[in-house]
């Protein structure tokens, strides 16, 4: 028995990617949505090439490449001095070694082209729907809507975020604070700010790091800092900050981290806590409800990975539905292709923040290198690995 009608509980990056991926087989989806609309989420997002190697499996690489900056080269830099401590190598590099490139997207724009897409193909995308319990029986899976409304399907994928409700049959806890907190602004890019928009990466230093980069043909200056704050307990994305704050957390640091500082627009500069997932044993249950992204495998965004894993955990999951007889196959197989992988990511990127904010900023990359390319994270295909 193969399921003809799944449900996706989230239209995030991950629920609509399996959205696409699932329609393109020939499948019937339903992605219900708490938000209502498709907000501008004024934020960017690095899609490295195993991302973008699953969108191009979709068709819609062109035109996600249409609206991204594809970077030359990342650097990090000294805290204290900006001296470049490492240049790594994207644009043609990686397309000549991984066949995808390795881009910065606006949410937004990603938004744009996903809903589109999955419209096209007859996905129906429902807003204002908040799902609040999630079950299974021999009938069928089942969600519930928070007007009581329950919709019925062959299999329900919680693609639902880091507070999934759906996870919490797996697991009756909430995400776990990891210590970090992020603050995020947007700015144009002004003349002063243009050689910084021409040559991003990160500021690295003592517990903070400073992540730039350009975005929407350049136009635009994605920032975001992390600083480390222990017993943080204020809730939500989009709690309003003071560029006093980052001014106090990176004080001594050197000029071009001051200059991004100032440039923080305090009526758009928000902080929020990182909160993250341990892993899982399994992410399914009674063989009709499955997890994906966040709500599976939430981790630090200290390997820029989280939004990647969600997009190959959609092709994936579609894949090995496609491929199975039963749907208790199809989970065990997804399962077998996405646990190890993500459970390995979420590791190694707790370890990225340490060795990327050490006391001694002048040790980085002295001893064996550690970070997704290294790690052999860029050469993942979503799109052919066995399910
Ligand atoms: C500071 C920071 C920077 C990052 N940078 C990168 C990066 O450069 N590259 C990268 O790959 N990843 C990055 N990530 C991680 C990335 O943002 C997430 O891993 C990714 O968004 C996960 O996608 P998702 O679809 O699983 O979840 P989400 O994007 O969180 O989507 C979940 C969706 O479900 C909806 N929803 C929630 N609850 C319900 C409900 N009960 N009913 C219905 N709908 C619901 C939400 O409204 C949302 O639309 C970063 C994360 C942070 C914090």
């Amino acid at each position: 028995m193969k399921p003809a009608h799944v449900l996706i509980a989230g239209g995030g990056i991950g629920g609509l990617t399996a959205a696409l991926a699932l329609l393109q087989r020939g499948f019937a989806v339903d992605v219900f949505e708490s938000a209502r609309a498709w907000a501008d989420i004024g934020a960017g997002v690095t899609l490295a090439p195993n991302a973008m190697r699953v969108m191009q499996h979709l068709g819609i690489a062109d035109q996600i490449e249409a609206t991204s900056v594809e970077p030359v080269r990342q650097q990090v830099r000294h805290w204290q001095d900006g001296r470049v401590l490492m240049a790594l190598d994207r644009g043609t590099r990686m397309r000549d070694l991984y066949h995808a490139p390795y881009v910065y997207a606006h949410r937004a724009d990603l938004h744009v082209i996903l809903v589109a897409a999955v419209e096209a193909l007859g996905g129906r995308l429902h807003l204002s729907s908040p799902v609040t319990a999630v079950s299974a029986d021999t009938h069928g899976a089942h969600l519930t809507l928070a007007d009581g409304t329950v919709a019925t399907g062959d299999l329900v994928v919680g693609a639902d975020g880091l507070k999934s409700v759906v996870r919490l049959l797996q697991e009756p806890a909430p995400a776990h604070f990891t210590g970090h907190i992020a603050f995020r602004s947007l700015v144009p890019v002004t003349p002063e700010l243009r050689e910084l928009a021409d040559n991003p990466g990160n500021f690295i230093g003592p517990g903070r790091l400073a992540v730039f980069y350009p975005l929407r043909g350049g136009t635009l200056l994605n920032l975001v800092f992390f600083g480390r704050q222990p017993g943080w307990s204020d809730d939500g994305w989009t709690i309003p900050a003071k560029r006093s704050e980052l001014e106090t957390l990176f004080a001594g640091w050197c000029a071009p981290v001051q200059q991004l500082i100032a440039a923080a627009d305090e009526t758009n500069l928000y902080k929020w806590a990182i909160n993250a997932r341990t892993p899982l044993k399994s992410w399914s249950i009674d063989g009709r409800i499955t997890l994906l992204g966040d709500a599976a495998h939430a981790m630090t965004p200290f390997l820029g990975q989280g939004a990647s894993s969600a997009i190959e955990d959609a092709l994936v999951l579609a894949r090995a539905i496609d491929a199975a007889d039963t749907l208790p196959e199809a989970l065990t197989r997804y399962e077998a292709a996405r646990i190890a992988r993500t459970s390995m990511i979420q590791k190694e990127s707790n370890d990225n923040a340490d060795r990327m904010q050490g006391d001694d900023a002048d040790l980085f990359g002295m001893s064996k290198l550690r970070n997704e390319e290294t790690l052999g994270l860029f050469a993942y295909d979503a799109g052919t690995v066995a399910v």
